[in-house]
Parts: C-alpha cells; structure tokens; sequence
C-alpha cells in the first residue's frame, strides 16, 4: 500500500492549486495557509479503578485574521497534531466561504471513547478544557470550541461548566463554546445544523436542470439514490433531511459494518433499529456488507461520505459509481482521488462548503449567547398580530373566512429553529452560487473546490490587507 500524503499537506496541496489563479503575493500565501498556533498537552486522568493514565490532547488556532477562532474538538485514536491542523486550516477556509467572521481552529484528545465510562469522560474533558485555560486557548472572544467527531452536546456542557467555574466574574461565559444543550443556553436546530446544511447544499447543486443534465441526472433530490458513509450526527441528520426530501437512501455504513436495499431504507427505522440492538447491521429487508468501505463502492447517483478523512483515496476511485460526491465530513476524499475522479466527470462538492452548517449555526449560537436572548423572543408575537390584522383586512374584502388553523398556520411567527434554518438555508445557498460563479469566471476549468478555495483565499487575503500587519 502506497504512504498517504499527510492530511495537512493535501489541504495545502489544495490551498497552492486555488492560489495560482489569484493575485496575491507569496508571502501572503505563506501566512494564510499556515498553522498559526498549536498547543500539544499531555495530563493524567485517574480512571475509575483507581490507574493512572496519560493522555495526548491538542488545539490548534490555524488563522487568528478574524477571533474568535472556532471549530470542534474530536475524541479519535486517530487524532494527532497533522489532523487537528488540517482541520484547523479547512475551518479557516470554511468560515470565508460561508461568511462567518472567525478564524480556524481544531482540538483533538486521542482516546477511543468507547472504552472510557461516562465520569471517566467527564474527567478527561473537564481536564483538557482546563489546560484550554491555562494556556488561553478558550473564551468567548479568542476561542470556541464545538461537538466533532465522538463529542456532542455533553461534553460541551461539561466544557462550560468547567470555563464557568474557572471563570465565574464573566457575563458573556456561555459563548465561550458553541453545540450546548438546549437547557445550558444552546440554539435551536444546531444539533441537526451540519446534517440541514448537506440537505440544503445539495437541494441547491441540484436544482440546476443544466448541471444535472450534465451528470446524467434528473434535476432535484426527489429519486436520487444516496449512499451514506457514517451514521453520527452529520450522517444520520442528512440521510433524515435528504429522505424527507424525496431522495432514496440505498446503503448506510458505520465502523462496524454496512447495510444496503436498491429499493431504498427508512431512516427513521434504522436509526430506532440501532437504538433496540445496538448496530445498524442485520436491519429487516437489507443486505449486510461486512466491509463498511463497501457502501463507497455502491450503485448510486450521489455518495456521501460522512464519517472520517481519506476515505476515497487513489486505490478505491475507481470503482467509485456516484456522479456526485458530497462531502459531508472532512477530508474523505484525497487530493490524489480528487485528481482522478475530477477528470472522470465526478462532482465533487467539497467539505469546506458542503459541511458548514455546523460552524453557521454555531455562529448563530455565539450571537446568542452573545445578546443573552433567544432569537424571536421580542418580535414572534409581534408579527403574529400584524399577519393576523392583515388576514382580517382580507377576509373582510373578499368576504371570505379563513378556518382556525389556516388562520394560524398563516399568521404564525417565526420560532427560533424557523430563524435559524432560515439563515442556514440562505447561507448554504449564497456560498453555492458564489463558488458557481467564480468556476464560470474561469471557463469551467477548475472544479468546485478549487473555486471554493480561491474564494475563501480572496476573502482572507483582503481581510490581512485590510488590517496590515501587527506592529
Ligand atoms: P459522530 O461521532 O457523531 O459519528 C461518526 C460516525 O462515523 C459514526 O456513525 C461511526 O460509526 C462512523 N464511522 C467511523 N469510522 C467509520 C468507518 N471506517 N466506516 C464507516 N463509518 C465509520 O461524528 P460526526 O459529528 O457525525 O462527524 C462526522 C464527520 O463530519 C467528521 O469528519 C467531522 O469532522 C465532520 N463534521 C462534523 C460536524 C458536526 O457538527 N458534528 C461539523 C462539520 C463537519
């Protein structure tokens, strides 16, 4: 088996392709593309009978050009300094192409947190946002943190309550960490965000009857077949949204194993059928694929990788069959399998758009936090009551009556997962069309996520401009 490049070096592989179609001199493309800062911690946790171990934890701040910094923090065995700040850098980029005023950042403990009991977790986060701390590589203005890979809403609670302690004379503190519960000051719909915004990227990708027609698709997600890689909160989330959306989902794969029906599965029974017996494997009316790397290889019109980096790499490209990559996690597809799957026609659409809703509705979060209310408080009512006055004035000219529930549906304010979803939406297809266009300015020759890189490179190279150098 060939070496694979380092993760870092791809993502700069990418960032030095997008770079020679813009103007920018070499010394800003040095600073941009690299690793500002990055903080390698060792500390020991006491595990429940009472041995010590010693675990390995970063956090790495790749562009400090807008702050706070933001990204998620993952609990891998996998993790290493390389991964946090390829992540780091694909958050940088991500944050300008979907406009949201922060620079990149990655943290990453190498544990598998399956072998770990819940206090044992509890202990290993509240350690490792502790030495965040010390070494002030958390806040609400310097950086944020969110759930990745094996995190979600529990360790970001765990997260506050550790900073809140440490920190307890500061207001803005629930900021200081994005993809919290509900109860602990999180923001509606960022639970399912990064799965919504795969939804609304590829609802966008693929309303266009003219680049369908050129895939040999049918325009729409309604009949499309899809296979997913991951059943996690991105995968499941967007396999949910894509289903509800007319699509067909004909495989799922997770660590274990895959499952696979051309005819299509229901979503909602393989997530309850994982809850009853613990796997997805064995799932009524499907075949099992022992391999999970099998599901990439399926018969499908759009695959989506949702699970971990270098996953579609040079010695699996070629028998990849979907005419649509949509990369929901980071990094699965190599710079190499890029290459090659690009000059076959495959469109890729790439993480550091595909994969944004995250950071956006973090974003959102953030602003919350921020403002100390949730959105929609001061004006659902509001609006209600201008809708209703208005249908009043309608029935009133037309001499016609509403029922009850038109009238409700119709005058109805917005919740704040409806403000959310809204922004999300609008975000999702903005950047779309935006990196559409810069791949029109240059003739079609470059793929989407060249274009992607060349806006967010623009974007950062004006903002370092802008801003000169400090001092
Ligand atoms: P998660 O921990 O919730 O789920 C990961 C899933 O991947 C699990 O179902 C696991 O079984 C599966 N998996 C792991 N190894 C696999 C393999 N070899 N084959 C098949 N399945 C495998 O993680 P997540 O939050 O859903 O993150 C998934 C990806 O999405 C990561 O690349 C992450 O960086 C990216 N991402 C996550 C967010 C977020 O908000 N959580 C935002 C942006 C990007």
């Amino acid at each position: 088996m060939a070496t694979m490049i380092p993760f870092f070096e791809q993502v700069n592989l990418n960032f030095d392709k997008a770079a020679q179609f813009t103007k920018h001199s070499d010394g800003l493309l040095q600073q941009i593309k690299i690793c500002n800062s990055v903080y390698h911690m060792t500390f020991p946790i006491k595990k429940d009978d009472g041995t010590i171990e010693t675990i390995h934890a970063w956090r790495a701040e790749h562009s400090h050009h807008k702050l706070p910094t933001k990204g998620g923090i993952r609990y891998s065995t996998l993790v290493n300094e390389d991964e946090v700040m390829a992540l780091a850098a694909l958050m940088t980029y991500k944050c300008a192409i979907v406009d949201v005023p922060f620079g990149g950042a990655k943290g990453g403990v190498q544990i598998d947190r399956k072998q770990y009991s819940p206090s044992e977790l509890e202990r290993i986060t509240r350690r490792y946002t502790y030495e965040l701390i010390q070494k002030n590589f958390i806040g609400p203005g310097i950086d944020v943190p969110a759930p990745d890979f094996g995190t979600g809403e529990r360790e970001m609670a765990w997260i506050l309550d550790t900073y809140k302690t440490m920190t307890p004379e500061k207001l803005d503190v629930a900021a200081c960490v994005t993809g919290k519960p509900i109860a602990e000051e999180g923001v509606h719909g960022r639970q399912e965000a990064t799965g919504q915004g795969v939804y609304f990227g590829l609802q966008e990708v693929c309303r266009s009857a003219e680049d369908m027609k050129s895939l040999g698709l049918q325009p729409g997600l309604a009949g499309q077949s899809i296979a997913v890689q991951g059943f996690g909160n991105v995968g499941y989330h967007a396999a949910k949204f894509l289903q509800e959306g007319g699509a067909l989902i004909v495989g799922i794969a997770e660590q274990t194993g895959a499952i696979h029906n051309p005819k299509g599965l229901d979503v909602e029974k393989v997530f309850s059928h994982r809850n009853e017996t613990g796997s997805i494997l064995n799932f009524p009316g499907a075949i099992t694929l022992q391999n999970p790397a099998d599901v990439l290889e399926l018969e499908c019109d759009i695959l989506i990788p949702a699970a971990l980096e270098n996953q579609i790499t040079h010695e699996n490209a070629d028998r990849i069959k979907a005419k649509i990559i949509a990369e929901a996690a980071n990094g699965p597809t190599t710079f190499e399998a890029n290459e090659s799957l690009s000059k076959r026609g495959v469109m890729i659409i790439p993480d550091t758009y595909l994969n944004a809703g995250g950071v956006t509705v973090s974003y959102f979060e953030w602003l919350r936090n921020l403002s100390h209310v949730r959105f929609g408080r001061l004006g659902k009512r509001f609006e209600e009551s201008v809708h209703t006055n208005m249908l009043k004035v309608i029935e009133k000219i037309t001499g016609k009556e509403l029922t009850q529930a038109e009238m409700q549906q119709l005058a109805h304010g917005p919740d704040e997962v409806d403000l959310v979803n809204s922004g999300l939406e609008d975000t999702m297809i903005v950047a779309y069309n935006q990196i559409r266009e810069t791949q029109k300015q240059n003739r079609e020759e470059i793929d989407l996520r060249t274009a992607a890189f060349i806006n967010a490179i623009n974007i950062i190279a004006t903002s370092y401009m802008e801003l000169g150098i400090f001092p």
